[in-house]
C-alpha cells in the first residue's frame, strides 16, 4: 500500500482551494504498479462469480474494465446524463451543492446477475450509492462495490452499508 501512496501523485487545492487531488493517472502509466493493482482487485473476487462489472465514469472503466476481463465478467458503464445512446434508467443524487445524474442502459443487467461496482476512489460515497440505487432498480444481484483508494475520513462507505466494500489503497 505505501508504494502505491509513492506512486499516486497528490494534487493540493484541485479542483478547488482545499481539496487533495489523488491523481491516479500516475499509477495508471506505471506499468508493474497497474497490473499490480489490477491483479490485487482480481485476487479478492476469484471465486465470487461475478457476471458483471459495472464502472462509473471515467477513471472507473479503466479499472473496471481490465477487473472484467480478468475475471471473465462483463463490462457496463455507468455515465453522465445524455451520453448512452439507447434507453436508460437514471439516478439523481445530491452533491455538496445542487444535484447530478447517472445512467445505465435498461437492458445492461439481467434480474438476478451478479453485479460487482467498481470505481478508480470512493470520497463521500455518493455516487456509488446512486449506482448501487441503478443496480437495483435493474433488479440486479449486487455482490459489492471496489475501489481502488478509500479516502476513509470521509467515511463514503456509511452510504453504501448493505453489502462489502473492499478498497486496496486506503487514506486514514
Ligand atoms: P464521491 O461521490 O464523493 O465518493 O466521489 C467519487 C468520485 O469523485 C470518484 O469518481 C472520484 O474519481 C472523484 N473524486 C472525489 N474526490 C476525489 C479526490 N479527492 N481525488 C480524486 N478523485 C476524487
Amino acid at each position: 500500500m505505501e508504494e502505491f501512496k509513492r506512486i499516486i501523485r497528490e494534487v493540493p487545492d484541485f479542483p478547488k482551494p482545499g481539496i487533495v487531488f489523488y491523481d491516479l493517472t500516475t499509477l495508471f502509466k506505471d506499468a508493474s504498479a497497474f497490473r499490480s493493482a489490477v491483479d490485487s482487485l482480481a485476487a479478492h473476487y476469484h471465486d465470487r462469480a461475478i457476471d458483471v462489472i459495472v464502472g462509473i465514469e471515467s477513471r472507473g472503466f479503466i479499472i473496471g474494465s481490465c477487473l472484467a476481463y480478468q475475471l471473465g465478467a462483463g463490462f457496463v458503464p455507468v455515465r453522465k446524463l445524455g451520453k448512452l445512446p439507447a434507453e436508460t434508467v437514471r439516478q439523481t443524487y445530491s452533491l455538496e451543492y445542487g444535484s447530478d445524474s447517472v445512467e445505465v442502459h435498461k437492458d445492461a443487467i439481467q434480474p438476478g446477475q451478479r453485479v460487482l461496482i467498481c470505481d478508480d476512489l470512493i470520497a463521500t460515497g455518493g455516487t456509488a450509492a446512486a449506482v448501487g440505487e441503478l443496480v437495483k432498480k435493474l433488479r440486479g444481484d449486487l455482490v459489492g462495490f471496489s475501489f481502488l483508494v478509500e479516502l476513509e475520513f470521509l467515511n463514503g462507505r456509511r452510504k453504501l452499508d448493505s453489502c462489502e466494500v473492499f478498497s486496496l489503497i486506503r487514506y486514514p
